[in-house]
Order: C-alpha cells, then structure tokens, then sequence
C-alpha cells in the first residue's frame, strides 16, 4: 500500500489525523523497509515484531501499517517515553531501532512558514520531509524470550496469596512462595469499595477535599472500624487468618490480636479456627461476626456518598 492509503487507514483507526499519524506511518514504513518485510499483514505477518517506546498517537499508526498488536503479541510496549520503536524480522534476526529527530519539529515549520499552526505544518511537512530529516537509525540486536513469543502460553500457575491464575512465566518465585505480581510487588490497585476518582482526574477544588472516616466505639474505645471490616471480609473470603492478614499486609500476630480485642469488646465470638493444616489452620466468620460485618457495610457504604454529597454542595459552586 502506497502512503496515502496507508494514512487513510491508520487516522480511521486512531480517529483524527495528526502529526502523530504522519510520524508513526513514516515510521514504520522505514522499519520495514529496512527488515525486508514487503507483506506485514500478509505472508510476513508471522516474521515480525515491533516494540515502541511510546502510548502515543504514532503507537496506533504503528499497529495500524505493520498489524502487529499486544494481543497477537507481536507489539512490545516499552515505557520509555521516546518517539521510537524497533522493527525485528523473526527470519533474518535484522531488527533496527527507529528514533524521531528532534530537530524535524523545528524544521517542519520551514518547510510551510506561511501556515500558523504549529501542529498543522508539522503534519503536512512530516508527509513531505526526506526520511534523513524525520528519523535517526540504528541497527540494533534484540533478544526475546521464549515466554514473549506469540503462541499459546508456555506456563499457568496459581499465585498462592491471591489465588489468581499467573501466565507466561510472570510470576515471582520468593522463597518458597510463588506470587503473582501485584501480590509480591503491590499492583496498581488496591482492594476495597471506595471508588474514588484517580488523582490524576481529580478536580483540585483549590487543593480542599474531604475525608470521612467511620468507626464504632464502646466507652471510648474503638471496636470496629474499616481496617477491622478488610480483615473480617479477608477472612470470610480465605477461610484463614493468615491469608487474610497477608492480603490486609498485617502480621499473623496482629491480625489474631485485632480480633481478640474486638471480641473482647463486643463480647461475641468472631472467628472459629480450625487447628492443623498448611496455614496454620482455617478460621471462619461466626454467623454474629456475618451478621455485624452487614451491618457495618451497610453504614459504611451510604456515609461516603453522603459526605461526599454534602462537600460538593457546599464547597463546589
Ligand atoms: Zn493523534
Ligand atoms: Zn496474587
């Protein structure tokens, strides 16, 4: 396919032209050029794999001109924040890094000084620039594992803190725990009920925000609070203490002194342990620790959108 169409298809896909298109269709016409691969999406589909250095605009004209996608496992992502990306050809081994110059964004407006906008001079003049102008190259030496290749996973295993289900060999082996990820690193998420909007989506109201926090006391003493509700939910979803406190980040110890202290306090029992086993036993919610975790849920849960509710009415206009 000849430029043109090869723009057409891949604003289509990204959903608006711009510089970004241009760059990444350049780009990976070069990459490809240089490799030997003629037919990407044809009979050479199968010879190659790009990694890009950038979540940008150019990533989509990427995958758009070469095919290659994460899902096929053909498309690498590298965080690195650079406009660049490498082009291996599975057949050859012949891989060359791709890197925008910095200097062709000054140079586009050269190329149109009579058009204004800056976005709209680079992108017509990306269309026209010597590949000289545009990029830098250079032949580089990739080696891929056997667990990133395309095809059906090599490994599953089972993460032994979460219970979640690990493929292609991306667990973590500590001691003598296998671990998924999050569970041995800490992922992007966290367990939990509060959807709060990500801070990067957060409106700032001047920076004020408001906190609400929820516990029961008996006399002055706390009994039951959020940290208690995550260990009573935790042990409700193991069926053992320790895996709970291990979900909950808390020692054995802590987690079995919380609970002592809470029954003490309310005068019930909460959890029944079962004694032996691998984990040092079982432990069960009581039917009356079932029954308090409801109801604290069931305060808990309303709170948060009242007082929410009520900061955005007053402090929001
Ligand atoms: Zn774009
Ligand atoms: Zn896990």
């Amino acid at each position: 396919m000849d430029f043109d169409s090869l723009l057409d298809e891949s604003a289509k896909i990204h959903g608006h032209l711009c510089p970004g298109q241009v760059l990444g269709v350049r780009m990976s016409m070069l990459g490809l050029k240089k490799i030997c691969i003629k037919e990407p999406k044809g009979k050479d589909r199968k010879n190659i794999i790009v990694f890009v250095e950038m979540d940008r605009c150019a990533t989509d004209a990427l995958q758009s001109v070469t095919g290659c996608s994460l899902g096929k496992r053909t498309m690498k992502f590298m965080d690195y924040g650079k406009m660049a990306a490498t082009f291996l050809n599975l057949k050859t081994g012949r891989a060359v890094r791709v890197i925008a110059r910095e200097d062709s964004r000054d140079k586009a407006k050269e190329y149109f000084p009579e058009i204004e906008n800056k976005y709209t001079a680079q992108l017509e003049a990306y269309k026209i620039m010597p590949d000289d102008d545009l990029f830098n190259i250079m032949d580089v030496n990739i080696s891929i594992r056997p667990e990133d290749m395309p095809g059906r996973p090599l490994s599953r295993v089972k993460c032994e803190n979460c219970g979640e289900y690990i493929q292609d060999m991306r667990e973590i082996h500590r001691e003598r725990e296998v671990l998924c990820k999050p569970c041995a690193h800490g992922g992007y998420y966290m367990p939990g009920t509060d959807f709060l909007l990500p801070r990067a989506v957060q409106k700032s109201h001047n920076g004020l925000k408001i906190k609400s926090k929820l516990w029961i006391e008996i006399e002055g003493e706390p009994v039951f609070g959020r940290g208690r509700r995550f260990l009573l939910e935790a042990i409700d979803k193991h069926g053992s203490l320790n895996q709970a406190a291990k979900e909950i980040s808390i020692s054995y110890r802590k987690a079995w002194g919380y609970i002592k202290a809470m029954e003490e306090r309310l005068s019930v029992s909460l959890v029944e342990r079962q004694a032996g086993g691998k984990n040092g036993g079982g432990a069960t919610l009581t039917n009356e620790a079932k029954e308090f975790l409801k109801k604290y849920e069931a305060l808990e849960n309303g709170i948060k959108e009242i007082v929410d509710e009520k900061f955005k009415r007053i402090f929001e206009r």
